[in-house]
């Protein structure tokens, strides 16, 4: 059709084209991508797992027990019982009564939201929150309206306004996806006990990175509720592949029975629940890769800094250095590939306009003579391009 076209030149022109690149190995501190060796360094796979040989060999075993699918949705004939041991142990990281497995965390957003909202309900997000937030806060039947990003006091005076016997969902991103800040959680628990609201925070990129034992933001600020329900994914820090939904025994009960994209849809492949009960074994047994990982943030945070880079609040392994402009990211990140470092730009609309960035994500497995490299390229394009 003509029109696809037309919209593929006007990205273009905009610079917010996207293209998939190919890579030709399994996911590391390294790729082989076009035919090089290249560092990466914009990757989820924050404690380096999505390689890791216990992960390979526990999903290997697996498919010998179980074969290479389900068959079946889970309210059908598909739900194995590995699901409820990585059930048991999700809820026992993020310290609930219960867990539920969903496909991806994408549909886990979708799924939750959509399940825990009905009509005349009222929704308060972040506006910064995850694209998967917006769209299941969108898709529900909810009202939705946003506040200033981890602005507890307009959050609180969006409480004051809702109408009278209301009930309230309070959507947020335990860590930013886009920024690396975390949200103010125990003023938002505050909040929701004083106005009777719940809680919906979503730790994709918390679990596994915040808390001594990886239990996410809850476990960060040492705060429990029965109102928050928390959501996360295998396929960040768990280097694998899923989505979770932890709560109480009757949140997880209403999610099996009304959440759509858990019902009408086939149970994961026994592999996938394997690798994810083997990550949670490994991290909640020995903190040390998680302590790696906050070592290499810290190292490349004081660096990044003194060259006088603006990490825009980043206070976890996911460091953005603001750029402005898309073309100038594009550019930045295209000249790091042109040396072997690979760094995505990201440009709206994932971000607000005017803050087009590079998102740098520290892993445990980076060496610090890998992570010199980067800041050693940063420092010559920074300056050649004007950044810095
Ligand atoms: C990646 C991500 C998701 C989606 O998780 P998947 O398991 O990859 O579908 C949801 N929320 C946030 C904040 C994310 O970063």
């Amino acid at each position: 059709m003509q029109e696809f076209k037309e919209i593929l030149t006007q990205l273009r022109a905009e610079g917010l084209y996207r293209a998939l690149l190919q890579i030709d190995s399994e996911a590391s501190a390294t790729v082989r991508l076009q035919g090089r060796d290249v560092l990466v360094f914009c990757a989820n796979n924050y404690l380096g797992l999505a390689n890791d040989a216990r992960l390979k060999k526990a999903a290997t075993e697996a498919i010998e027990a179980w074969g290479s699918g389900a068959g079946a949705a889970r309210l059908v004939s598909g739900n194995i019982g590995l699901y409820g041991a990585v059930e048991k142990k999700l809820a026992q990281c993020k310290g609930t009564a219960a867990a539920l497995v969903f496909s991806t965390g994408y549909m886990a957003n979708l799924g939750a939201i959509g399940a825990i909202v009905k009509k005349g309900d009222l929704i308060l997000a972040d506006r910064l929150n995850h694209a998967s937030l917006v769209d299941a806060c969108r898709l529900s039947d909810a009202r939705f309206r946003v506040y200033r990003h981890r602005d507890t006091a307009q959050l609180e005076m969006l409480l004051q306004k809702r109408n009278a016997g209301q009930n309230v969902l309070i959507v947020s991103d335990g860590v930013f996806s886009m920024e690396g800040d975390i949200a103010p959680l125990p003023e938002i628990l505050r909040l929701a006990d004083y106005y009777d609201a719940q809680v919906y925070l979503d730790d994709a990129h918390a679990t596994g990175v915040l808390g001594e034992n990886g239990g996410g933001t809850a476990a960060h600020f040492g705060c429990s509720s029965a109102r928050l329900i928390q959501m996360g994914t295998f396929s960040k820090a768990l280097g694998g592949f899923g989505g979770f939904v932890a709560g109480t025994e009757d949140l997880i009960h209403l999610l099996i029975n009304k959440a759509r994209p858990f019902i009408y849809t086939t149970a994961l492949p026994a592999s996938v629940l394997a690798s994810a009960l083997a990550a949670l074994e490994l991290f909640q047994n020995d903190p040390s890769l998680i302590q790696q990982l906050w070592r290499n943030r810290a190292y490349f945070v004081q660096k990044i800094s003194e060259l006088g880079f603006d990490i825009l609040g980043s206070e976890t392994p996911i460091v953005p250095l603001l750029i402005g402009s898309p073309e100038k990211a594009l550019l930045f990140s295209k000249q790091l590939l042109e040396k072997d470092i690979l760094v995505s730009a990201i440009r709206p609309p994932t971000v607000p306009k005017g803050t087009a960035r590079l998102r740098v994500t520290l892993m445990a497995s980076h060496t610090k003579e890998q992570i010199d490299v980067l800041l050693h390229e940063l420092e010559c394009i920074g300056q050649r391009l004007k950044v810095i």
